[in-house]
């Protein structure tokens, strides 16, 4: 369903952050899944060393896509849980599902608990958190739902809200989508920005670790992420990530996370408050599309290189005069009529084709090695 572009009421308190600046952006961070006693305290004991964090974050239920990967420790995972918060001070967060999680969560003294995106997408598993959690002073955040539906967001927030929870936020973790991807779960950017402008009060943290499913793009999505405002970041680390029993591939070591959050350019707090100008928006709207572009050409040159591995295997050559005499031709022809010039055309696909023959040629002597 399409959001109506209503706006929608919420009560909202501050989050405090408990950093050096209060302005600065939330920092949850912590492994996927709680694993051991060990492994729980090292991890936060060498992200606290960062001194750029806000909440420790353990997955104790995992909800899985398919059955027989790691289904969280269990209940047995809270007392450590409660060990990190007693000898580090870190408030604690975690993962509920239905009323028993949060009834033990809270029992164990988790200061912050999180709606996880399959459980967001279903109003009778929220309406069973939100009637759980009548009368009750937590903070929790609701991961947007897996398919790209802002309603559901909202209306998920809107349970919770109704239920008396103000230090609320969202958080944005991807969206699963049929188009292939770069991305474990495409940003789909418009769909938080509608959310921001539903309910402009409203906190939305950045969960870059799910979204991008690799360590590589986190930067990249993380300062984007900041550019755009949110209002936080979670991130996974783990203390030795190759071992990891859940989402092993996207996790960084607490060392990885501090110079992360270092490198990091965090917007100054007046920069919040100012209307965009419509020279900014431009230039949004201008990041938006490079950021298309190169993922479109990092595709492109993926599909290059599975080409090379194909003309190997059959013997064929890597440059086929035809088929790029044919590119040229439609590609420019399609380009003028778009009024993109026939200099930059000829010049952009040189490139491009140019960029791809190394790629086919890169494979094709890979595999002669
Ligand atoms: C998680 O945070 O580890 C998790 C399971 O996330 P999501 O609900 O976004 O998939
Ligand atoms: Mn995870």
């Amino acid at each position: 369903m399409t959001y109506t572009g209503a706006k929608v009421e919420l009560e909202i308190e501050k989050i405090p952050n408990g950093l050096e600046n209060p302005e600065w952006p939330l920092l949850i961070a912590g492994p996927c899944s709680a694993e051991s006693e060990e492994q729980l305290m090292d991890t936060a004991q060498r992200l606290i060393a960062t001194k750029r964090i806000s909440a420790f974050r353990a997955g104790i239920w995992k909800p899985r896509t398919r059955p027989n990967s790691f289904e969280g420790i269990g209940v047995k995972g809270l007392p450590w849980m409660q060990e990190v918060k007693r000898k580090t001070g870190l408030r604690i967060a975690t993962e509920v599902a239905n009323a028993e999680h949060v009834e033990l969560a809270l029992k164990y003294g988790v200061d912050i608990l999180w709606i996880g995106a399959r459980t967001s997408a279903n109003p009778f598993s929220v309406q069973e958190i939100a009637d759980s959690l009548k009368g009750v002073d937590v903070a929790v955040l609701i991961k947007n739902p897996v398919n790209p539906d802002t309603e559901l967001w909202i209306g998920a927030l809107e349970r919770i809200n109704k239920a008396g929870i103000k230090k609320l936020a969202a958080i944005h973790r991807g969206f699963s989508s049929h188009e292939k991807s770069i991305f474990r779960n495409s940003p789909m950017w418009n769909i938080p920005i509608e959310l921001k402008s539903a309910c402009p009060e409203l906190p939305i943290i950045c969960d870059p670790s799910h979204i991008c499913g690799n360590t590589e793009l986190i930067p990249f999505i993380s300062q984007k992420a900041l550019d755009m405002n949110v209002d936080g970041l979670m991130i996974e680390s783990h203390n030795n990530p190759p071992c990891a029993w859940s989402d092993a591939k996207q996790q960084l070591l607490p060392e990885q996370y501090g110079e992360l959050i270092y490198g990091l350019l965090l917007r100054s707090a007046s920069m919040k408050g100012e209307a965009q100008t419509i020279l900014s928006e431009l230039r949004e709207n201008i990041d938006r599309l490079d950021d298309e572009i190169i993922q479109k050409l990092s595709l492109r040159m993926k599909i290059s290189s599975k080409i090379g591995e194909y003309k190997k295997e059959n013997n064929v050559t890597i440059l086929q005069m035809d088929r790029w005499k044919n590119i040229i031709d439609n590609r420019i022809n399609m380009g003028k009529a778009m009024g993109l010039s026939e200099n930059f055309l000829k010049e952009y696909l040189e490139l491009v084709h140019q960029e791809s023959i190394n790629v086919q040629s890169n494979v094709m002597n890979e595999k002669k090695s």
